[in-house]
């Protein structure tokens, strides 16, 4: 029987019912999908329901790779290879506190490792790197790619958000689902991510994928689940993934807020900072400079990164990136130059005892409250406003001490934030017996490597 050559046309409802009712979507759907609402030819509501759907329905590995494929060829996919130096880059999925690309990408050029760093803005409770280097002033993240090309062949790295050329879904997809709750998707978290970095034309990449309380991923099977999706994507494109699952259970490092996260990033490239932050940082950089070709082995990556934090190196090249993307490169020998809040209050234990956990995703929430990210796709952040955490987990506290420090620009803002980081920390009388290491595993080309 021959087939009526009947035209396809594509319509946007048949795509979401089919999802909706568990059948799966052909490559062509999927990428006229996701053409259609890059050109704005349909509206946010019917992709809100189909992102929705996938998130109840989950996703095939057929439709993964189709997402990704039609998110990466939705904008151009840039040619580095003019570029003499290994091209490698880091990604996390996200976390409350997490700065570490801020680090990591100065810290890699230093060694010799060029990192051309696509990254995202704040998503649902956890921060996003380009907020966080807004916060500087005059920092520029939307660098068109000739200007891209150009920091990136001055220092060796560069950092900025999705353009109209690279992967242009992504960014009008990723702030639709920070907004309609659709992020805790494995497959929508594959395709955002590996769509971007697939897109920055590196050779190797390290996954920070995050598990806990303050994660996407809540448990270390659905991170690790993550991490395998991704990993497989990166390799059917031709590079070298590795994917760290890192502990999200509080937030990392003291500080909160994008100003306030810029804070930290000086401290850790002065030699000094949180030893989690600081810790994280060093184990990734050990991979980007081992997948780089720079070091024969993570351990020797990450003694290399110690010195090159040590010797004022890394500290150098993240003022270069900074002047050469526009920003005020005096915030890293002031750092009161950054954006200040106007007030500051204490949230305070009203028991002795111990921190025995935190709900790391509601200290994240209170950072949005206050300001710090986004309740709705148009709002604006607030660079000043954020936490300071005088505690983490484990430590012993005594009635009356402040276990963080509330930065806040309103009233109610603040009084709504500190009463849900009250609620979030609990405090025992015994210290907690088992700590949470702070890398659970390595996921790579070999499996699992721990
Ligand atoms: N980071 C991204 O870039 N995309 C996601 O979906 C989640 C975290």
């Amino acid at each position: 029987m021959i087939t009526p050559t009947v035209p396809q046309t594509f319509r946007a409802i048949d795509v979401i019912r089919k999802k909706r009712d568990g059948v799966e979507l052909s490559r062509a759907e999927i990428e006229s999908l996701v053409n259609a609402y890059t050109r704005g030819d349909i509206p946010d509501y019917q992709v809100s329901a189909w992102l929705m759907a996938v998130v109840l329905k989950g996703m095939t590995r057929p439709e993964t790779a189709a997402l990704t494929d039609a998110m990466l060829h939705s904008g151009e996919v840039l040619d580095l290879s003019s570029l003499r130096l290994k091209k490698v880059d880091k990604h996390s999925t996200g976390g409350v506190g997490d700065k570490t690309s801020l680090v990591l990408a100065p810290l890699a050029a230093a060694a010799g490792v060029a990192v051309p760093m696509i990254s995202g803005r704040g998503l649902g409770h956890t921060g996003g790197t380009l907020d966080k280097l807004e916060a500087i002033p005059g920092f520029n993240v939307n660098l068109s790619v000739t200007e891209f090309r150009r920091v990136l062949e001055l220092c060796g790295c560069a950092m900025i958000g999705q353009t109209a050329e690279i992967a242009p879904a992504d960014r009008k997809l990723y702030a639709l689902r920070d907004v309609t709750g659709t992020v805790e998707s494995p497959y929508l978290i594959c395709a955002s991510i590996m769509s971007k970095k697939l897109a920055e034309g590196i050779d190797a990449l390290v996954l920070d994928v995050k598990t806990g309380s303050g994660a996407f991923m809540k448990s270390e099977k659905d991170a690790a689940f993550l991490a395998e999706l991704m990993v497989e994507t990166g390799e059917r494109m031709g590079k070298q993934v590795v994917a760290l699952i890192t502990d999200m259970d509080q937030p990392l490092g003291n500080m909160i807020g994008n100003a306030l996260e810029i804070v930290e990033v000086v401290e850790v490239l002065r030699g000094g900072g949180p030893p989690d932050l600081r810790e994280l940082c060093l184990e990734t950089a050990g991979w980007m400079l081992h997948l780089g070709g720079v070091s024969k082995t993570v351990a020797d990556g990450k003694q290399e990164s110690t010195k090159l934090i040590s010797s004022g190196k890394a500290l150098e090249k993240f003022r270069q990136m900074v002047e050469l993307q526009g920003g005020d490169a005096r915030i890293i020998d002031d750092v009161n130059r950054l954006p200040k809040a106007h007030h500051t209050a204490q949230v305070q234990s009203v028991k002795a005892g111990y921190l025995a956990s935190m709900q790391c995703e509601q200290i994240g929430t209170a950072c949005v409250i206050l300001g710090g990210g986004r309740e709705r796709k148009e709002d604006s952040v607030d660079p000043a406003v954020g936490i300071v955490l005088h505690k983490k987990v484990g430590d012993r506290i005594e009635v009356g001490e402040a276990i963080a420090t509330v930065h806040y620009n309103a009233e109610a803002q603040a009084v709504r934030a500190r009463s849900l980081i009250e609620a979030s920390c609990e405090i025992a009388e015994v210290a907690p017996s088992n700590k949470r290491p702070l890398i659970h595993r390595v996921i790579g080309r070999s499996g699992d490597k721990n």
